[in-house]
């Protein structure tokens, strides 16, 4: 499988498989390596990327790919700090005849353990079609992966639903508009997002969505990546690029 040499963790290459990709098309391979980490003095590095590309383009997993294979790297080293604090506690109590610690369960349903969303990474699409659209595909390809989990944030859905799936999500797609309601009442907070994704950012800026990209932009403080899809370079879209990524390389299909 020509996926398997772009870096991907297995659990990526199985779900690729079983959607029956068998070879990354152009603009999967020119991107998917540029947004993967590089390590920079023993901490992982990322660079901003441009991409021109049409739909229909396989633009989709172009973008997901690398962000799901770096949440899920991140991932596995928040759990193995875990482990090793939870291992140190335990052994703490166990030399002072005490027993082990047990560790706290939060049901995400119960209201009285209601507490904000907090995702890694965030996709931002013009409209709820494409919103949805998206999140399906990450569905489809977080499939291997315990313990990611996507979230869709459109207008009109069951709002509880919405809230419980979404306080326990890694990954969240979303519309501007609904996702900046959501940020303004608490029930998600942008401060941990470290991958964020502007797709088809051409029709974010047709519909108006300017200001909001701005203040996502302003709320994602701890970002370390940024990825802009869209059908042109023209200078309007160059001038938002500007101002929400570092020097991005530029890839144009
Ligand atoms: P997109 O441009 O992201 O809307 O993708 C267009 C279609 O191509 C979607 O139906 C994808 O499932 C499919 N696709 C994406 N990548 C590949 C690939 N490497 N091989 C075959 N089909 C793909």
């Amino acid at each position: 499988n020509g996926f398997v040499k772009l870096g991907l963790a297995p659990e990526l290459i199985r779900a690729v498989e079983d959607l029956g990709f068998t070879q990354p098309t152009a603009v999967q391979a020119e991107a998917i390596p540029r947004a993967m980490p590089t390590a920079e003095a023993g901490a992982a590095a990322f660079i901003d990327l441009m991409v021109s590309s049409q739909t229909g383009s396989g633009k989709t997993a172009a973008f997901l790919l690398p962000v799901l294979h770096t949440l899920l790297q991140q991932q596995r080293d928040e759990q193995e700090h875990e482990r090793l604090e939870f291992q140190r506690l335990a052994d703490e109590a166990a030399a002072r005849g005490e027993p082990a610690p047990k560790r706290k369960r939060r049901n995400p349903t119960d209201p009285r353990h209601f507490r904000a969303a907090t995702p890694g990474a965030l996709i931002l699409c013009p409209t709820r079609e494409l919103a949805q659209q998206v999140a399906h595909d990450a569905i489809d390809l977080v499939r291997h992966c315990q313990g990611l989990r996507v979230a869709n944030v459109v207008g009109g859905m069951p709002y509880q639903l919405q809230i419980a799936r979404l306080q326990n999500a890694n990954l969240v797609v979303a519309t501007p508009g609904r996702l900046l309601d959501l940020q303004r009442s608490q029930q998600i907070k942008l401060d941990q997002v470290r991958f964020l994704v502007v797709d088809e950012a051409d029709r974010m800026l047709d519909l108006g969505f300017a200001d909001d990209l701005a203040e996502v932009n302003q709320l994602t403080v701890q970002r370390q990546q940024t990825m802009m899809f869209s059908a042109t370079f023209a200078p309007r879209i160059q001038q938002l690029a500007a101002r929400v990524m570092r020097e991005p390389q530029k890839v144009q299909i």
